[in-house]
């Protein structure tokens, strides 16, 4: 499934935004939107839209990132070996656009174990109260 907005989407991504979801960088702990964010609501991939964490499964990591132990529904993330800094990683990504969204790490919480430790700057927080209606164009 192709999307023609993919292009003008990434286009219009923040600085930070393009660095960490197409370039697979990552924002500085404790600096992104969303890592002491509480509310109730879905966060989707700030490229695509995709639903990809439901804040039900958020938990304090203390890393200073968001921090999941499951992802809202399966394929809606990927992930994928990563072996760049020297360090064996499991990179997370969207699963429709192959944005890079963060990484996977087996020390979570239960019932999982595991923790997504993901980039506010991937995320599009959608509090519940606007669920109902499209939150962007
Ligand atoms: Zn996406």
């Amino acid at each position: 499934m192709t999307n023609p907005d993919l292009k003008t989407r990434r286009a219009n991504l923040s600085p930070i935004q393009y660095a960490v979801t197409q370039e697979g960088q990552t924002e500085r702990p404790f600096t992104g939107a969303y890592w002491d964010e509480h509310g109730e609501g879905t966060y989707r991939c700030v490229v695509c839209g995709e639903p990809l964490f439901d804040s039900g499964t958020k938990f304090e990591s203390g890393t200073g990132w968001p921090s999941f132990y499951d992802v809202i529904e399966k394929g809606h993330v990927t992930t994928k070996e990563d072996r760049s800094l020297g360090m064996l990683r499991t990179e997370v990504n969207c699963g429709h656009c192959g944005a890079h969204l963060g990484h996977l790490f087996p020390d979570g919480p239960d019932p999982t174990g595991m923790r997504y430790c993901i980039n506010s700057a991937a995320l599009d927080f959608a509090p519940l109260d606007d669920q109902g209606g499209k939150a962007e164009t």
